[in-house]
């Protein structure tokens, strides 16, 4: 086991990645459809749809607990440092939201009902989502669990009109999954995700070609990617309340003032965004964290926190039908101090055991003595597709090729207690699990970082994922017209 940390290889391994997949994706499936129907590439006036699931992971529990029906119902962590991971409708009258503290909501809405989150449903659930959309289109581009944008440039003739391809996916999302979303059409990308936004539930809103300026020009400047609390401040300083009032102030005003983002700003203000949607459904990490009532102290209790969440990792894996090499552990003290380590281990695995054994060996670089811990997170990445036999190295250490040997033998292991457990909940084959009752703000973050050139990043610090990682565009652009999964 090697400890690394993360590399420039790495990164520029996984930048290239999004690169060549842009390529291949707007030349490949567009270019195919311009093949057939005869029209030159720079003809086609492009349509992007997002689609956003309503209040995912609320939703998913109403739908199968119909007791929940009409009631305002807060998934997530319950105690004193939970925090909402989505709030259904009828809690959001209440100004319930989601990465609001649990206890804040529950004081917005007391009669909520706070519903514990079962992460492998939902992913299950946005795996038959996300096999839908690709059903209208090859170029799919997943933004978190729950959302994504489809280029339908180019399909009018085969499947309709952009609104008539938006209604038979919406209804073919709601015929498998009995789950409404809402689907903004527009030109660009950026426009199309403002739109989802703005009829939501169960609604489609659409920015035809040569409205863009007057779908934008009354906005609040928040509505556009990169503008944050920070730069709203800022330019409400100036007096720039409107999307409208940023656009006059003109292009050179704004570069010389924010710099390349002000430009960015500018051409968003004009409806110019010309990313191309980037059919990369990856995750590239899996991960469990929680955050705990009551303090964690010792080596022991840490370990025992780990094994569970080893486990809904492993189970996350199987469900995916993935194996990770890479294993990473986040722990953080009460006074804040969070630490992480990370090992590449010498085959990929999806065994609860094997992630447990490497996050425990992490733990030992950490100085716990005399510290009390307030959150701990195991995760992998680095995912292997394959199951390729692997072969034994001569110089292996004996305990690798007993792992090696084994690995079959544990891997169909996992797969039965992955599956005992999607059926019967977390407790059945865990029951070691005493974290359980005092888990607070739980969050399986499946994070896909795509970075899109001349995006801005704006910190979409997400308490129901932690803060470890970039979450994709999840809490870019939520603004005040946005809304949680
Ligand atoms: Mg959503």
């Amino acid at each position: 086991m090697a400890c690394v940390k993360r590399g420039r290889r790495e990164r520029s391994r996984e930048s290239q990645n999004v690169e060549s997949v842009g390529r291949t994706g707007k030349t490949g499936a567009v270019g195919a459809m311009h093949a057939i129907f005869g029209r030159p590439a720079m003809a086609v006036q492009r349509a992007i749809l997002h689609v956003d699931m309503d209040a995912f992971f609320a939703s998913v529990e109403v739908r199968d607990d119909p007791r929940l029906r009409g009631k305002p119902v807060l998934v997530g962590g319950g105690g004193r440092r939970g925090v909402v991971a989505t709030a259904s409708y009828e809690a959001r009258r209440f100004g319930c939201r989601s990465a609001q503290p649990m206890a804040q909501a529950l004081k917005l809405c007391p009669e909520a009902v706070v519903v514990a989150p079962r992460h492998g449903v939902y992913v299950e659930v946005s795996q038959q989502v996300f096999d839908v959309f690709a059903r209208f289109s090859p170029l799919v581009e997943g933004l978190s669990i729950d959302e994504a944008f489809l280029d339908i440039s180019g399909t009018e003739r085969l499947l309709g009109t952009p609104r008539q391809v938006a209604e038979a996916l919406k209804a073919e999302v709601k015929a498998t999954t009995a789950l409404t979303c809402s689907v903004g059409i527009a030109s660009v990308k950026f426009l199309a995700k403002i739109a989802s936004g703005m009829n939501k539930p169960d609604g489609i809103t659409e920015i035809p070609p040569g409205t863009e300026l007057a779908f934008l020009t009354p906005l609040p400047v928040g509505a556009l990617w990169g503008v944050g609390p920070r730069t709203e401040q800022r330019l409400e300083q100036r007096g720039i309340r409107t999307v409208g009032d940023l656009r006059r102030l003109g292009e050179k005003t704004l570069t010389d003032w924010l710099g390349a983002h002000g430009q960015h700003l500018y051409r968003l203000s004009a409806g110019l965004d010309e990313r191309a949607v980037i059919p990369d459904r990856e995750a590239k990490s899996i991960s469990n964290e929680d955050t705990y009532a009551v303090d964690v102290v010792g080596v022991e209790a840490l370990r025992q926190r780990l094994l569970s969440q080893a486990t809904r990792v492993a189970d996350r894996l199987v469900a995916e039908g993935r194996k990770a090499r890479c294993v990473h552990l986040k722990i953080r003290d009460i006074h804040f101090v969070t630490e992480s380590r990370q090992c590449t281990l010498p085959r990929p695995v999806n065994d609860h055991r094997a992630i447990y054994e490497a996050a425990c060996r992490l733990l030992d670089s950490v100085e716990t003595e005399g510290r009390s811990f307030r959150l701990t997170g195991v995760g992998v990445a680095d995912f292997d597709a394959g199951s390729a036999p692997v072969q034994l190295g001569l110089f292996d250490a004996p305990r690798e090729m007993r792992e090696i040997r084994e690995a079959p033998r544990k891997e169909s292991l996992q797969e039965v207690m992955s599956a005992v457990r999607k059926r019967f909940g977390h407790q059945a084959l865990f029951p070691g699990d005493a974290g359980s009752e005092r888990r607070l703000g739980s969050s399986g973050a499946i994070t896909h970082t795509r970075p899109v050139a001349g995006e801005e990043t704006e910190a979409g610090t997400d308490a129901r994922r932690g803060e470890a990682k970039a979450d994709g565009g999840k809490g870019r652009g939520r603004g005040r017209l946005g809304s949680g999964p």
